[in-house]
């Protein structure tokens, strides 16, 4: 367990670490509240032991400026023992209506802090356990199960908050709307299992290259989702003029290069896809113009002739 122990005497600290060291934990120091703060932002710990009586910023008011920046993120919470030499009723109170957990006083015998501790220590590995699995159920609940994608939630939130982005900075935002042609027919004759086959091996395809364009530094911060069906959306945050034009001729070779059979998909024999790719400084338009302009570029790519890009 990481303890940040705050405490504005050198000495008390000194020995209090040591203390806690002998119990087996990490300790590190805050001289004040500023100071205090400051660690809580660069680094992680499982529990802070506040002193309250200290000038300039006190350990209630520090307190509320750490409860301020844990209410940012859903799972923060970092219990905070207050450790005061006066220990009165009113004390406690403040102290819980700060945002504190406990409350022991400087005097405190050996055996208490230690049990504390432990007890701390419990809900710290409780709390690590819950945020771990808190994450992984939103990444869970943010990709799509068949091909690993985004998914089109996830996809449409980070739409969202870029779109608001590129309109701060006024840069030109790219959209690939991607489809697999003729995959009706490519379910009827090698059947839906090997359908999905082909939707994962076509989205590893995509990502792979989405990678390589992120990697040049082309197109940084593009990514792939899964739109829905067959359909896959591109995301170009920040389009550099050009850039969605080329990926999208990039990802329309990359698929038909994969050489995935399809004796339906008529000129080609490969699996191959139709991409419509739109590129829109957010002033332009609202986001909607963007997705529609992509849509009708895309349904031009499938009338002359699909296993190819029409780019505006
Ligand atoms: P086009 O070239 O015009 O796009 O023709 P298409 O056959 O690809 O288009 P259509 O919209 O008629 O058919 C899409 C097919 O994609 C129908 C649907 O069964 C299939 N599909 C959608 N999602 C999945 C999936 O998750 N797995 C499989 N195997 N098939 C899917
Ligand atoms: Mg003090
Ligand atoms: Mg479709
Ligand atoms: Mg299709």
């Amino acid at each position: 367990m990481k303890i940040l122990l705050v405490d504005d005497s050198r000495a008390i600290a000194m020995v209090t670490s040591a203390r806690l060291e002998s119990f087996g934990y990490q300790v590190k120091h805050a001289i004040n509240g500023q100071t205090a703060v400051d660690l809580f932002q660069t680094e992680t710990f499982d529990l802070i032991l506040m002193d309250i009586e200290m000038p300039g910023m006190n350990g209630f008011e520090t307190t509320t400026r750490i409860r301020a920046l844990e209410g940012q993120e859903t799972w923060a919470w970092t219990p905070i023992i207050f450790v005061t030499a006066t220990d009165t009723i009113s004390n406690l109170v403040t102290a819980i209506e700060a945002g504190g957990d406990d409350f022991i006083a400087k005097t405190v015998p050996e055996p208490v802090l230690q049990a504390k501790m432990k007890a701390m220590s419990r809900i710290a590995a409780l709390r690590n356990r819950l945020s771990v699995a808190n994450a992984k159920l939103q990444d869970q609940a943010n990709r799509d199960g068949l091909t690993g994608l985004l998914n089109r939630r996830a996809m449409d939130f980070q739409v969202d908050c870029l779109w608001e982005k590129a309109q701060a900075q006024a840069t030109p935002f790219g959209l690939l709307m991607v489809d697999v042609d003729n995959f009706k027919k490519y379910n009827d004759h090698y059947g839906h299992q090997a359908g999905d086959d082909c939707l994962r091996s076509v989205a590893a395809c995509l990502e792979r290259i989405v990678r390589q364009a992120n990697e040049q530094q082309t197109a940084p911060g593009t990514f792939v989702a899964r739109y829905g069906g067959e359909e896959f959306a591109v995301i170009i945050p920040d389009a550099a003029p050009g850039v969605h034009s080329g990926l999208a001729a990039s990802l329309v070779q990359a698929v038909a290069a994969l050489g995935i059979p399809h004796e339906k998909n008529a000129d080609w024999g490969v699996v191959t896809i139709s991409l419509g790719a739109s590129c829109m400084s957010p002033a332009a338009g609202p986001i909607k113009e963007l997705f529609r302009q992509a849509d009708q570029l895309l349904y031009k790519a499938k009338a002359n002739g699909r296993n190819r890009a029409e780019a505006l």
